[in-house]
């Protein structure tokens, strides 16, 4: 099967081929980190690690590397630092802590690795260097800057013309730019802000600069897949692109270039039914993660997504209705002998539509209409009472929610995690009491228990291990 991926540079969907199919490297642009990420930060971040799964799925685990990159160095870090009387260290560990408990929470795995600005110092010196030495770069007034009418193919990944980058940019008109759209390697630092040393002065390094170097330190140019939101596009990834080949890495810095769409807060709709909660770290507490994942991978990746409370309720009921038919299946094989060794044709058939779908560009509307499909094929055979039939089409729906980063819930906890400690506990007490009825023959008192608990939208189900129960489905 092969996996196609549209490149931002050719303006097309093109079959992937590593250059090593034993390392396969990926690098996605990650966030400053000062403050709670935003939803639609995370965005990429659901997308690429969905990319990150599919690649290991395809090249195997070991053959992957993931790169995603993390700015300790910012304005906005240093004013939050100075503000608080602390180190930037203490302000970008605490929001980085965040950010990864966030992103773990939407069901990403870690990146292989995590580079970070304030470690990748003595690599950015060095490009920079590199950079003036290849006569793509020059010094003026404290600041080094790219030179870019050194690099004939500017604007080729944007598609811009030179005078639309000008105005795409907002440049600032500085004396010392030789060029209106060059733009900074290295600055000097302001009073009381951090700075490292370098043979152009003290400072700190421009924006652009630090994932070029970043890349070529963590993964080595060029690499395979380069990932990040579209309005990274220009000018962050044509500068990239400028300084990588221009430091005397060739023509090519990333094989394919990839763009997620934006995420669009719908204004009144959001603040309707969120409350306009827009923090992931806040939606977590109102949603389960994979709601939110599923949310965010609802629409193709490519397209702009509009981020409202229905979009997440919606991925909500989807979510109950497919660990609804694992609760049942699960329910109903533990009354049975244990079953192997069976093919399910029909369910291996919707396996594979999810797996074609996701490699054909993350098609993800397209996999989860398969996923569907296939629970339709487990709910079947356990109203068929095909032990074996459940069985396999059981694991196969769980694999392939895995390889999208769902249904990795228990299914019982799942229905359970819609009710409170109180709820749980009451619930708990009266399924005890209806036991102690039943046991006592006291059959009126049992049935005014499972009415209580009827009431409570609760419904029970006794299996040979006693009495279970999840939260009812929503008519
Ligand atoms: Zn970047």
């Amino acid at each position: 099967m092969t996996l196609s991926l549209y490149d931002t540079m050719s303006r097309a969907k093109r079959p992937f081929a590593p250059r090593d199919p034993r390392r396969v490297t990926m690098y996605v642009c990650g966030p400053t980190v000062y403050n709670y990420a935003h939803i639609g930060n995370f965005r990429p971040v659901v997308v690429f690690d969905l990319l990150f799964r599919v690649l290991r799925d395809v090249y195997g685990e070991d053959a992957v590397v993931y790169a995603a990159n993390v700015t300790d160095v910012d304005d906005k870090i240093n004013k939050k630092a100075a503000d608080e009387g602390v180190p930037i260290a203490t302000i970008s560990n605490r929001y980085l802590d965040a950010y990864n408990a966030d992103a773990q929470a939407l069901g990403a795995l870690p990146p292989s690795m995590q580079p970070r600005v304030t470690e990748t110092m003595d690599a950015i010196v060095k490009m920079i260097g590199d950079l003036v030495h290849q006569n793509a770069a020059y010094a003026a007034e404290g600041h080094v800057l790219f030179d870019t009418q050194a690099f004939g193919d500017y604007g080729k990944l944007s598609g811009r013309s030179m005078d639309d980058m000008i105005a795409g940019a907002r440049v600032d008109v500085a004396p010392y730019k030789r060029h209106p759209a060059d733009f900074v390697l290295w600055k000097p630092s302001k009073a009381g802000e951090p700075e490292w040393e370098s043979p152009f002065g003290p400072g700190r390094p421009g924006w652009h600069i630090e994932c070029s170097a970043m890349i070529e330190e963590a993964l080595g140019l060029p690499i395979d897949i380069h990932g990040g939101g579209i309005d990274l596009v220009f000018p962050h990834h044509e500068n990239e692109l400028a300084q990588g080949v221009c430091a005397g890495h060739g023509r090519e810095y990333a094989h394919v270039w990839m763009h997620n769409g934006f995420l669009n807060m719908g204004d009144e709709k959001m603040s309707k039914s969120l409350g306009n909660v827009a923090l992931a770290h806040d939606l977590r507490g109102q949603y389960p993660g994979e709601a939110i994942r599923w949310a965010l991978l609802s629409g193709h990746y490519r397209q702009p997504l509009e981020w409202t409370g229905d979009l997440i309720e919606q991925a909500k009921s989807a979510l109950d209705r497919l660990y609804r038919v694992l609760d049942d299946a699960g329910r109903f094989l533990a009354g049975q002998p244990a079953a192997g060794g069976y093919d399910n044709p029909a369910a291996e058939a919707d396996y594979a539509a999810v797996e074609a779908a996701l490699h054909d560009d993350l098609n993800t509307p397209t996999a989860f209409a398969a996923l569907f499909q296939l629970a339709d094929k487990v709910r079947a055979a356990v109203m068929a009472r095909d032990a074996r039939a459940v069985a396999s089409g059981r694991d196969l729906l769980l694999e392939a929610g895995a390889l999208m980063g769902l249904l990795t819930a228990d299914p019982q906890a799942w229905f359970q995690g819609g009710a409170d400690d109180d709820l749980k506990a009451r619930v708990e007490g009266l399924l005890a009491d209806r036991q102690a009825a039943r046991a006592a023959k006291n059959w009126p008192e049992a049935d005014r228990i499972r009415d209580e608990l009827t009431a409570l939208n609760v419904e029970v189900m006794d299996g040979p291990s006693g009495a279970t129960w999840r939260i009812k489905e929503q008519a």
